[in-house]
């Protein structure tokens, strides 16, 4: 079984295996990120832009922007939780206000 990845709502929602499991508005801090120039960034998600599969990782690219410095953008890559066991499809997230390390690519980019 594979893990069936969507954008809902205009990139509101990351929806899993049919069940919303990941919406924006949430609070990420980046490090080592190449998104603005704070070391760390206060990045506020108010979109989703892509939603790729690197297994077991849910990844997503965010459209945004950073509270401390106000730049916008849309990150890099970012693990917004895992599915541990395909078969199950069962999501756990990350907690967003832990430092994130944002990347390049996902291996494999899913869904629309
Ligand atoms: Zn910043």
């Amino acid at each position: 079984m594979t893990t069936d990845l969507h954008q809902l709502d205009d990139g509101a929602w990351i929806s899993v295996n049919d069940s919303r499991v990941v919406n924006v508005s949430d609070l990420w801090r980046i490090a080592r990120h190449e998104f603005c120039t704070c070391d760390l960034a206060d990045f506020l998600a108010e979109g989703i832009v892509e939603v790729g599969v690197d297994p077991p990782n849910i990844e997503a690219r965010f459209a945004g922007q950073c509270i401390q410095c106000g730049e916008s953008g849309v990150t890099d890559w970012l693990t917004a939780g895992r599915v541990i066991n395909p078969d199950d499809g069962e999501f756990y997230s990350v907690v967003p206000e832990s430092v994130h390390i944002p990347r390049k690519r996902t291996r494999l980019a899913a869904a629309e």
